[in-house]
Parts: C-alpha cells; sequence; structure tokens
C-alpha cells in the first residue's frame, strides 16, 4: 500500500464462478440418475463446467444489461419489424439450441430424455433465464404441430435443428427455426374465449387473421401458434409464419416491445395481425386443446426453470456465507444464518428432486399412472415451486446483505426474474382451478398419488391420508384450492426426499414442512436439525 491507499480490501467473498454447476450439484446429479436420465450424466458434467466458467455467467448479465430493442421500419421506411439483439443474447440462444435444450426429447424418443433435458434447462436457468423463453416455446410447439400434416413435414426437421439461426428469412432458407405461441389479447390472458381475433377461410387452405395479441413474446420467432375465433366453430389453433411462402413478409405488425420487471434480455411484444396469414391447426373450434398441448410443456418449464433460478440463488447465497465473516466466525458458520441457508437448501432440494420426477411422467406419456400423475402435478407444481421463487430469491439476497442488492452480482437479477413463472403460461390461481379440475374430471388421479405418496411408507403415512382424505371434499372448493396445490407438491417432495435423500435431509424437510405449517420467512427449522451435513451436501465446492 503507498500512503494514499486508505483500504486493502478483504472479507469479501471472490464471485460464485469457475465452478461445475453439474458436479457441485449433489442433489441434481442423483435426481438424474434415478429417473431415467443417467445415460446424460457426461454430456451435463461437460455442460456443468461450461455453464459455470465466468465467461458464460457473464452472458446472462449482457444479455440483461443490453435489452433487445424493436426495428419497426428500414432506413427507406418499408416496415420489418425487426428486433435488435445484443451479441450475447445470439450466444445464450447458440449455446442452449446446440445442446438440443429445444428439441432432444423429440429427437428419438429415448426413455429418460425428458428427464435428461429437464437436468439441462435447469442448468441453463442458473445462467440467464430470457432466452429460455423462446427455447421452451420452440420445444413445447412440437407435440401441437405433429398434427399439422404439410407444415409438419417441412417445419419439423428445421425446428428440431441444432443450429440456432437468427436470420429473418423465409423458411426454405433457414438452417433452424425458433416457435413462439400468441393467447393473450388484451381483454383477457386467462379467459382466451374472450379473444377477439378473427379468421376468415381464404381462397385456398389459408386463413386470413385480423386482430391482437397483448403479450406475443419472441417476435423474431419463424412463426406462432396463435389463437382466433372462427365463425360458427369458435376458438381455433392457427400456424402463423413470420414469412409466406412467396418470400414476403406476414403481415404481423410488432407495436412495441413491453418494458417488463424481469426478464429484460428476452422480447415481449404487442402485435396486431393486419390480414396475416395462417394455417389451421388441429380442428376448427378445438383451438384450446390443440395449444394446450404446448402449454402442458412449457409450464413443465417453468417448474424447472424456476427450480434453476432457486439453485442459482442458493449457490452464490452459500458461497457467500462460506467466504465472509462476521463476529470472527463466517457466516456460514452462524446458528441463525445456518438455519437460513439449510431452510433455502432443503427447499431446492426438494423443487429439483421434484422437477426432475415430473419430467419422468413427461418420459412415459403412455404409461397411465405417469400421464395421471402428469396431469396433476404440473398445475400443483406450477403453482407452488414457482411461487416461492421471488420469496427464496429475496432470501438468498439478504444472505448476501447490501452485495445482493446490488446489480454487479446475479442476484438482483434472479430476484427480478423470479415472478414471472408464476404469472405467465397461467397465473398461481389458474393453476390451482386446473388442479380441481383434472381431479373432478379424472377421478382416477387420486389414485396415481396415492400410489406416488405410498411408495415413502410409513414416515409419510399419516400425512398422507389426511392429504388424500381431504381431496375428495376439497375438489369443488375454488376458495381452498391454493392450500391443496401446496400439499400436493410439498407431500410429493416429501415422498421423493424420503425415499433417496439421506435422512438429515428426509426428516428436517418433514418436519420444517410437514409436522409445521409451511409459510412465513426462511429460517423457521426446528431444533435437531443437521444444518451443516444439509449445507456440506447442497454446495459441493
Ligand atoms: C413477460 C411475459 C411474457 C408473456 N408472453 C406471452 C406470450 O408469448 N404469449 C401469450 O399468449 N401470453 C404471454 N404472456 C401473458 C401471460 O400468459 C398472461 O399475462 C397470463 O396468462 C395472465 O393473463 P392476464 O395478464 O390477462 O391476467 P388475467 O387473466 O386478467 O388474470 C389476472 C389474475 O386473476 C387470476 N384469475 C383469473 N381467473 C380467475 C378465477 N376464475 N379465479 C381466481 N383468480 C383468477 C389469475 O390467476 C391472475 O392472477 C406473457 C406475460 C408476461 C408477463
Amino acid at each position: 500500500m503507498n500512503e494514499f491507499d486508505t483500504h486493502e480490501v478483504f472479507n469479501q467473498a471472490p464471485p460464485f464462478e469457475g465452478v461445475n454447476l453439474f458436479a457441485c450439484d449433489t442433489a441434481l446429479r442423483e435426481a438424474l440418475e434415478r429417473e431415467g436420465g443417467g445415460f446424460a450424466e457426461p454430456a451435463l458434467r461437460e455442460l456443468g463446467g461450461q455453464l459455470g466458467s465466468p465467461e458464460i455467467l457473464d452472458l446472462g448479465r449482457q444479455a440483461n444489461a443490453n435489452p433487445p430493442r424493436l426495428t419497426s421500419f428500414d432506413r427507406s421506411g418499408r416496415r420489418i419489424d425487426e428486433v435488435e439483439f445484443h451479441p450475447s443474447w445470439h450466444k445464450l440462444m447458440a449455446l442452449m439450441i446446440g445442446a438440443g435444450v429445444h428439441a432432444s426429447p423429440w429427437e428419438g424418443g429415448r426413455p429418460g430424455a425428458q428427464v435428461a433435458r429437464a437436468a439441462q434447462f435447469l442448468l441453463f436457468g442458473q445462467v440467464e433465464n430470457g432466452a429460455q423463453c423462446p427455447v421452451t416455446m420452440t420445444y413445447a410447439s412440437v407435440p401441437a404441430l405433429r398434427q399439422a400434416g404439410a407444415i409438419a413435414d417441412e417445419w419439423l426437421p428445421k425446428i428440431l435443428s441444432r443450429e440456432y439461426d437468427p436470420r429473418p428469412l423465409p423458411i426454405g432458407q433457414k438452417r433452424g427455426a425458433l416457435i413462439g405461441m400468441g393467447m393473450t389479447e388484451k381483454q383477457g390472458g386467462t379467459d382466451v374465449r374472450a379473444n377477439t381475433t378473427r379468421a376468415t377461410r381464404g381462397a385456398d387452405d389459408t386463413w386470413r387473421i385480423v386482430g391482437h395479441k397483448w403479450f406475443f413474446s419472441a417476435p423474431q420467432s419463424d412463426a406462432h401458434l396463435i389463437l382466433a375465433q372462427v365463425e360458427e366453430h369458435g376458438l381455433s389453433c392457427f400456424f402463423v409464419p413470420r414469412f409466406l411462402p412467396d418470400g414476403s413478409r406476414n403481415a404481423i405488425r410488432v407495436q412495441r416491445l413491453k418494458d417488463k420487471l424481469g426478464n429484460r434480455s428476452n422480447a415481449s411484444s404487442e402485435v396486431e395481425f393486419a390480414g396475416a396469414t395462417g394455417w389451421l391447426v388441429g380442428p376448427a373450434g378445438r383451438g384450446i386443446p390443440t395449444i394446450l398441448e404446448m402449454g402442458s410443456h412449457t409450464r413443465l418449464d417453468c417448474v424447472i426453470g424456476s427450480a434453476g433460478i432457486m439453485r442459482a440463488a442458493l449457490t452464490h447465497a452459500l458461497h457467500h456465507a462460506r467466504g465472509r465473516a462476521a463476529f470472527g466466525r463466517k457466516l456460514a458458520e452462524q446458528p441463525l444464518m445456518q438455519n437460513v441457508l439449510a431452510d433455502l437448501a432443503l427447499e431446492s432440494e426438494a423443487a429439483t428432486a421434484f422437477a426432475l420426477r415430473l419430467a419422468r411422467c413427461f418420459d412415459h406419456p403412455d404409461d397411465p399412472a405417469e400421464a395421471l400423475l402428469a396431469r396433476i402435478l404440473t398445475p400443483a407444481g406450477k403453482y407452488w415451486i414457482c411461487k416461492r421463487g421471488p420469496g427464496f430469491c429475496f432470501e438468498a439476497m439478504e444472505v448476501m446483505g447490501g452485495n445482493g442488492y446490488v446489480e454487479d452480482g446475479p442476484l438482483a437479477r434472479f430476484y427480478r426474474e423470479a415472478p414471472v413463472n408464476s404469472i405467465w403460461e397461467g397465473s398461481g390461481n389458474v393453476m390451482c382451478l386446473d388442479l380441481l379440475r383434472a381431479f373432478g374430471k379424472t377421478p382416477a388421479a387420486r389414485e396415481a398419488l396415492a400410489a406416488e405418496l405410498a411408495l415413502a411408507g410409513e414416515p409419510l403415512k399419516p400425512y398422507a391420508d389426511r392429504l388424500l382424505a381431504d381431496l375428495a371434499g376439497a375438489q369443488a372448493d375454488e376458495y381452498g384450492a391454493r392450500r391443496l396445490a401446496e400439499r400436493i407438491v410439498v407431500a410429493v417432495q416429501a415422498a421423493l426426499l424420503v425415499r433417496h435423500a439421506p435422512s438429515y435431509v428426509a426428516d428436517a424437510f418433514v418436519r420444517s414442512r410437514l409436522e409445521q405449517d409451511v409459510g412465513g420467512a426462511f429460517g423457521r427449522l426446528p431444533d435437531g436439525v443437521d444444518c451443516a451435513a444439509i449445507l456440506a451436501r447442497s454446495l459441493v465446492e
């Protein structure tokens, strides 16, 4: 130090980077193996190392600090409706598409492919979340598009391609394609039956679409699946490409980009269809079930995405607490801080276990029990796990003190990001009502849930019995639907941990979430929990 230096910097934890995000996550590695994705372990280990590098982690910061811009016209005044992204966005997109996050389960139907992909998605979620939106929509569009005959023949090879090709060109000239979805209008997003966008039949097999969408993410996508009203039939699903077969731009006018709380790297727009051309997908009047094929997969990704954000927040917080001291002791060694961190670690492990178990349901759509579980655990998980995200990120931020609150680190970004998974793709209440609907329509779902919980045996029996008994009366109880969804998810999480996690994790989860009410702040673990063991397991450094 020379005489004018005021101080040395010390007691600041180094950034959490230069780590293997997969190797340091015991819960994820174990879940991958047991849910059937073990074949992907070597590739995920390599991906985890790549994603945890300082260069890749910094792409997330850059992409959000430099949000996309809409360019409506070219310099001659012609309408182009193009979105300009920072190079970091394109790098993130190329990484995800190159890894097959948008496509791998559809490539050969390998058992465990959904689970392996879920692990990838969970890792990417610890880097950047905005770029996950177009990747999710593209992935989720495939089951719906398979019903689309000639469109599927032409488009699916481009959609499944591992080449990211952002060029605004007709599909014939592209090496890869992205797909989005447009349902929400100004007068309602949940109640899509109120959509006013209209489609009228053209001369050939095309339809002419006039109307608007109030939220239309990734308008740079090569096509969107949208909903529009068809006279005498009602709401129908249409495939609306950005370019028409003659090479001209389709009449989709991007009005503006949304100025959002988080998810700032991603472009979400408002659009008008000024006589846009579309092709019918699925039968006329069956638009909602057709597009819901897509919706169930995007909801799965909301669950995995929130598990990823929570994992990211936990690792940054725990790493910080291990590297910073107060009153002569590391924060991670202080009893009250251990209670907070271990509580967060339990929540994160339970979310990871649940997300990969749910992904396994999607690996086995032809197994009736798995399909029934997917039907109920998707909305319940979308409700509860996404709902836990913002509070979790806030608590992790507080572990880092002021350093957590400023934009130099990633916690502020994760915190701003966390609520959107709860809002889009069916907001919290809507998920809980969907859960009731699922039980009402398919009573066998209760048996599938009972069978899943029974696997955990005695430790869970009293709680499972109460939940299953309460289910009978709960199915018409809109007022209590949130509580029901929460209880179902927590029970499934507890069952997974009782069966597969070390006893110090399972016991702490059961005691803190089943024997006492969930809620309030994190850091309410009861006496006798082995916090040090939980923390040692949760982040292997
Ligand atoms: C960043 C972002 C990107 C988006 N991208 C897209 C996109 O690409 N495509 C697209 O189609 N949409 C998109 N959306 C829209 C999103 O899906 C909707 O905002 C969401 O579905 C809710 O619809 P809404 O905003 O119209 O709210 P509303 O439908 O008005 O709902 C408001 C609230 O009321 C609750 N509610 C509704 N019905 C009931 C009921 N019966 N009982 C109790 N509570 C009820 C809901 O849970 C919600 O909390 C995006 C949203 C965001 C924030």
